[in-house]
């Protein structure tokens, strides 16, 4: 029987880069005869234009019939003024929530090829290979209550609130664990105990769930120091769990590590392997429609794919070697280019990386 994988573009590069991303696909499923099938529809920005709201209803009914989510990136100036309820990042909240995604997966690999497209020295990122795994469903940005008051003064006052239940807790934790121990085995909970109850009991929890792992090496860390740690010695890190708002922002940090938010994949799971799969960047507006947009974050969230959601190693492994030697052979994307490469946009990238993996 076939497999469903449901195409989500999105806005701004999102188009552009799931076009590439898509041709990639289309050639595993070939090649490696996969039998999938794609659907493809609309959310964020392009959902409000269609249907008035960023994920309809039918959408995320087909996002759970899928056997899995592609998704590009939502967002942009057109929608910025739109109520905050209805506004495109919401759609994408909504899908993850629904969805149960609790479990997001960032790897920030730092390819050899691109060291020099590091603003940090090479010597400090060469042969980065770290893991975020950042709560995806609960926190700040799903606490209730939240909202905008006016005091007594006349003056407003705005508040979110940042809840997390042991259950929230412990189940992030595990994938935590379980991520570290398929790699280098050791784990660092990121948090902010020294100030937030939320993250009290973040770290009781986590020395709870430690107890099932005594293969894993254990340590915490509070967020600001983790921040500065990142860009000081980034290569003593494997896998960091992290709440949704902490792993938010350490994952794009991270990004930089490698070179370019470009080059990020994720994976984001259900508690039966589920998943979505999307590039961490956005829909970066200031690039969209010029053909220039990186689409390898996205290739490599189809190699994620095809890993966690259907178990195919082989294809898989031949997406991310088909990268590697389209960097070996020199092209690159504005975002990840340095002097002496050759410059290409963003269907010429997704072509190489066709004809790489046509020719594996
Ligand atoms: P962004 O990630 O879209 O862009 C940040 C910078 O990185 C920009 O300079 C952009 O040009 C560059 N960049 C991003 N992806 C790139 C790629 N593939 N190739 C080359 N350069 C790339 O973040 P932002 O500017 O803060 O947000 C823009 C819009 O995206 C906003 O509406 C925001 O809400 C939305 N957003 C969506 C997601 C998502 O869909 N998952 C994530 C973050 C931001």
């Amino acid at each position: 029987m076939s497999k469903q994988i449901l195409i989500l573009p999105g806005d701004g590069i999102g188009p552009e880069i799931m076009a590439e991303a898509v041709k990639v696909l289309s050639v595993a499923n070939e090649k490696y005869a996969l039998n999938f099938e794609l659907v493809e529809d609309v959310i964020g920005g392009a959902a409000i234009d269609k249907h008035g709201v960023p994920l309809a209803d039918e959408t995320l009914a087909r996002a759970r019939k899928a056997d899995a989510v592609l998704l590009g990136a939502v967002g942009g100036p057109k929608w910025d003024k739109i109520e905050r309820d209805i506004r495109p990042e919401r759609g994408l909240l909504k899908i993850r929530s629904q969805l149960g995604l609790f479990g997001n997966l960032r790897p920030a690999i730092l390819y050899p090829q691109l060291a020099e497209a590091s603003t940090l020295k090479p010597e400090v990122v060469s042969g980065l290979d770290i893991l975020i795994v950042r709560e995806l469903t609960g926190g700040i940005y799903f606490g209730q209550p939240r909202g905008t008051e006016t005091l007594e003064n006349g003056e407003r006052k705005a508040f979110d609130t940042l809840p997390y239940s042991e259950s929230e807790i412990r189940r992030i934790a595990k994938v935590g664990f379980d991520m570290a121990r398929l790699r280098g085995k050791k784990l660092c909970s990121v948090d902010k105990a020294n100030v937030l109850a939320s993250s009290q009991l973040w770290r009781e929890i986590v020395e709870e769930v430690a107890k099932d792992y005594p293969d894993v090496a254990l340590s915490h860390m509070y967020v600001d120091n983790a921040a500065m740690q990142l860009v000081r010695a980034p290569k003593q890190f494997d896998v960091i769990v992290t709440d949704n708002m902490f792993g938010d922002i350490l994952s794009d940090q991270a990004s930089m590590l490698t070179g370019s938010i470009g080059m990020l994949p994720s994976a984001s799971l259900d508690i039966d392997g589920k998943g979505m799969y999307e590039p961490c960047h956005g829909s970066a507006p200031d690039i969209a429609g010029q053909g220039i947009a990186n689409p390898l974050a996205t290739i490599l969230s189809v190699s994620m794919m095809l890993r966690y959601s259907f178990s195919q190693t082989a294809a898989a492994d031949a997406i991310e070697q088909a990268v590697s030697q389209v960097l070996d052979q020199g092209l690159r994307t504005g975002d990840i280019y340095s002097e002496g490469c050759n410059k290409v946009g963003t269907q010429a990238m997704g072509d190489a990386v066709v004809a790489a993996l046509r020719n594996l």
